[in-house]
């Protein structure tokens, strides 16, 4: 299926690995130039040179902590005008209720839902004049069904989740949509550090980590950053522009519920 948005321009943050690269080579695989983003300039160079060479797009690759004002000014000013974004950052550390203090929930919430706000707020504008625009937020599938064990993620992106039903709802006259993405497991190094966690609690093997977790998805299997990537890119599409303000689960139908 042709997406309809070949030549446009997409800002894809936290994007050298992952998820957020998944969503990178999808948009770029649909011939949408890139600006990406990642703390690490060499990871971050290396997959945008992957990028290039592999999909023919225009890369601009900027390293920056995109959960902070500094860094987030560094990405704009070189991101110059963007017509899809797609928030991404590390997810908050695991632990348990009374871990947390004042300093751990800004933390998270600076990551998780403060920056995807900031950058919300400096790129509407132009697409809501312009007349189009698309918005993803990876968040996680945290929001429809809290993990325990996640406090700190489960409180930063339902807020982010929060604000997003409102604001989507006020820009899609104009022509712009907003949705949020919803991970499930996915295979990333942020699974391997989640089984990691499993591996030292119950003294067990990675592998056995990992095929206690298959068994609690019905598809049996982790998700891959590229199928992410590629329902990320039809989100962003010219067809999905009746969708708004919805999040999608991708979760190998993990989370039992109806809707
Ligand atoms: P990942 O494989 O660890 O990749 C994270 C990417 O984000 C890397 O490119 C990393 O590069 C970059 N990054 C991290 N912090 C950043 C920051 N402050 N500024 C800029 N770039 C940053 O993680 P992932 O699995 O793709 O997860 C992405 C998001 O989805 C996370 O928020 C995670 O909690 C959430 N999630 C993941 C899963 C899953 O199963 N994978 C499930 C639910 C939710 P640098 O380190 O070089 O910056």
């Amino acid at each position: 299926m042709d997406l309809g948005i070949k030549g446009k321009r997409a800002l894809v943050c936290a994007s050298s690995k992952g998820l957020g690269r998944g969503c990178a080579e999808a948009l770029a695989e649909a011939g949408v130039d890139l600006v990406m983003n990642a703390r690490t300039a060499e990871t971050l160079e290396e997959t945008a040179a992957h990028i290039r060479e592999t999909y023919g797009v225009q890369v601009t690759a900027v390293a920056a902590d995109i959960t902070t004002d500094e860094g987030r000014e560094k990405v704009l000013a070189a991101a110059g005008h963007i017509d899809i974004l797609v928030t991404n950052a590390g997810g908050p550390p695991p632990g348990q209720w009374i871990d947390w203090d004042r300093d751990d929930f800004m933390a998270a919430i600076d990551a998780n839902m403060l920056a995807p706000i900031a950058l919300m707020k400096a790129l509407l504008p132009s697409m809501m004049e312009q007349g189009w625009g698309r918005v993803v937020n990876i968040t996680s599938v945290s929001v429809k069904a809290p993990i325990p064990q996640l406090g700190l993620s489960n409180a930063a992106r339902a807020g982010l989740t929060g604000y997003v039903a409102g604001t989507a709802r006020q820009v899609a006259p104009h022509g712009v949509t907003i949705n949020n993405l919803l991970p499930g497991i996915h295979a990333t190094d942020r699974a391997v550090a989640l089984d990691t966690g499993v591996v030292k609690a119950q003294g067990i093997s990675m592998e056995d980590a990992q095929k206690q977790r298959e068994a609690t998805i019905p598809a049996r299997r982790y998700g891959t950053p590229m199928e992410f990537g590629r329902t990320c890119a039809f989100m962003c599409s010219e067809h999905a522009g009746f969708m708004v303000g919805q999040n999608i689960l991708l979760d190998g139908g993990a989370t039992n519920t109806v809707m």
